[in-house]
């Protein structure tokens, strides 16, 4: 039985259902909550009522269970704490620093780049991370019923030269199979397109996401399927984490990573490298390690430019080049992400 996440305490742990979408309900919302489960004293850490109601709380138990408790520096737990520095206010740092409000032509869709573009499937993500670039995304106007899909449909069906479609968000797995299982469905029918990439955290933060409704729609179709997953910590990745991309690889999908360098969580290089070997061994490529986006409430997490080259520098030391992820930065108005070098 789902038990509820209220009054809970560490002598007390709860079971944990098998379904996602419970795993899903049931994640921790509040701070006190939070802290509680880590065995963690309020005066440990600086965190801010304020900023959690800018920008909520949400953290899923299987996350939790990888922090570690009684350490207020863990880097997981400082990926999703509300904190006072989100209450920073800096000219540099707005609500849509990438302009997505520029290439959003009709609802649900961001088209930015050649031959791909971004459907933004679901408004919600299992997990709320404070650095998130799309912490101010206007999602209520990309709220999508099935009819209003229709006019995505056509938009893809009418330009030839897209051929790859990658579901977004928020996180797209956070929306359910059914409503996911018909618009592959729909996708696969437009010939032009002949990749299918999905970027989610899902699997990360709620392994059960990898579940067999998935993988069902997720390979049905001609389509190629790659999951591109957020991954910031070798910590993120425990067992469960790694069975369910041993799941992704063995249905024959290709697995990459993106991460967010981020100031105290992963800002060195052994933790870079200590992070792509865990990846490796998992059967996951690392892709893109991003600079901050300067996004509002989340300059705290960002490095200098020079910093951030001379980490990347020492990565590059520890690891054969194809552990190396590209690091890059998001700047407007570009026709692709800019490599920093
Ligand atoms: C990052 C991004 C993509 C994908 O870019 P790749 O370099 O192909 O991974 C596509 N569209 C938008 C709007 C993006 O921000
Ligand atoms: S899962 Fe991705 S989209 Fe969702 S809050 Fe985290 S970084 Fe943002």
């Amino acid at each position: 039985m789902p038990t509820t996440t209220s009054n809970l305490s560490p002598a007390q742990p709860i079971s944990i259902s098998p379904d996602w979408k419970v795993q899903l309900s049931q994640a921790v919302t509040s701070i006190d909550e939070l802290l509680s489960c880590l065995d963690l004293a309020p005066e440990q850490l600086s965190t801010s009522q304020q900023a959690a109601s800018a920008f909520s709380l949400k953290v899923p138990r299987p996350f939790i269970d990888r922090m570690q408790s009684g350490n207020p520096r863990d880097p997981l737990l400082l990926q999703v704490l509300p904190v006072t520095d989100e209450m920073q206010q800096s000219p540099d740092y707005n609500k849509d620093p990438l302009e997505e409000s520029k290439h959003n032509p009709i609802a649900g869709i961001v088209h930015k780049y050649a031959n791909r573009l971004l459907l933004v499937i679901s408004p919600a993500c299992a997990i709320n991370c404070r650095y998130c670039f799309r912490r101010h995304f206007p999602y209520d106007e990309n709220r999508q019923s099935k009819q209003q899909w229709q006019t995505a449909l056509d938009y893809i069906r009418q330009d030839k030269s897209i051929n790859e479609v990658i579901y977004s968000g928020g996180d797209p797995l956070a929306a359910n199979d059914n409503f996911l299982a018909w618009l592959t469905t729909e996708i696969a029918e437009i010939s032009h397109i002949k990749r299918l990439r999905i970027h989610t955290r899902l699997p990360v933060v709620i392994p059960a996401r990898i579940d067999q409704s998935f993988l069902n729609w997720a390979t049905a179709t001609r389509l190629k399927p790659i999951v591109v997953l957020h991954i910031n910590h070798a910590n993120e990745i425990d067992a469960e984490v790694a069975s369910a991309i041993q799941k992704l690889t063995d249905a024959g999908m290709q697995v990459l990573n993106q991460s967010v360098l981020l100031r105290e969580i992963n800002d060195n290089a052994m933790a870079l490298a200590e992070l792509s070997e865990r990846l490796f061994d998992c059967g996951v490529s690392p892709y893109y390690l991003h600079l901050c986006d300067p996004v509002a409430g989340a300059q705290h997490f960002d490095l200098d430019d020079s910093v951030a080259k001379q980490i990347y520098g020492e990565l590059q030391c520890l690891l054969p080049g194809f552990l190396v992820p590209k690091l890059v930065r998001e700047i407007p108005n570009r026709q692709s992400k800019t490599l920093v070098i």
